[in-house]
């Protein structure tokens, strides 16, 4: 198998720790491409940035922070084109650095502008757009979620942060839709 370098958009969350085991697995040479996501008053950049740490640590995979993003309301719709496009940058200049560039960003079960076939379409559009002309990769298109926890080593499981809308003392809502789907999962 070709082992490829590659520059994966990575979270913290499942889809993108599934997107890491996969890749690291595969024998393929991966550097996690971190964004950091801080929503004033909330807790929710501070969970994933601790998630992210640890998880890079536990897959002995480098991270890389890429940016500090301050989302306000009106920015956090755009969450996928701010990502794709500072991921995408990143892998832009000086070209050919990665093989590869790995989205597992894969909103399944939420509005309909979050699905599998909009994210794609928005890192090929992206791609163009930063004149990144390599490989793109979806390593979790077409799993679902309860798939996906099955790929996680048990141990890994409580390290992953997987909630939309943090309680102040840093735990989980229990109901938005990544709640829901995990319930039986963390
Ligand atoms: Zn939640």
């Amino acid at each position: 198998m070709n082992k490829k370098t590659i520059l994966l958009s990575f979270s913290g969350g499942l889809d993108s720790t599934v997107s890491a085991l996969k890749l690291r697995n595969a024998g393929h040479l991966v550097t996690l491409g971190y964004v950091q996501w801080n929503i004033p008053g909330s807790p929710f950049g501070e969970l994933q940035k601790k998630a992210a740490k640890s998880l890079s640590e536990v897959l002995d995979t480098p991270l890389k922070v890429l940016a500090n993003v301050e989302a306000y309301s009106h920015a956090k719709w755009s969450w996928v084109q701010v990502i794709a496009s500072m991921i995408l940058w990143e892998a832009s200049y000086p070209i050919k650095r990665y093989d590869a560039v790995a989205f597992g960003m894969q909103v399944t079960g939420c509005e309909s502008w979050q699905r599998v076939e909009y994210t794609r379409a928005v890192v090929e559009n992206n791609a163009k757009v930063v004149n990144y002309s390599g490989e793109l990769l979806f390593p979790v298109d077409g799993l679902g979620r309860q798939e996906m926890w099955a790929e996680v080593p048990n141990d890994m499981k409580p390290l992953l942060w997987c909630c939309n809308i943090p309680n102040q003392d840093g735990t989980r809502c229990g109901h938005c839709y990544k709640c829901i789907h995990d319930r039986n999962q963390i």
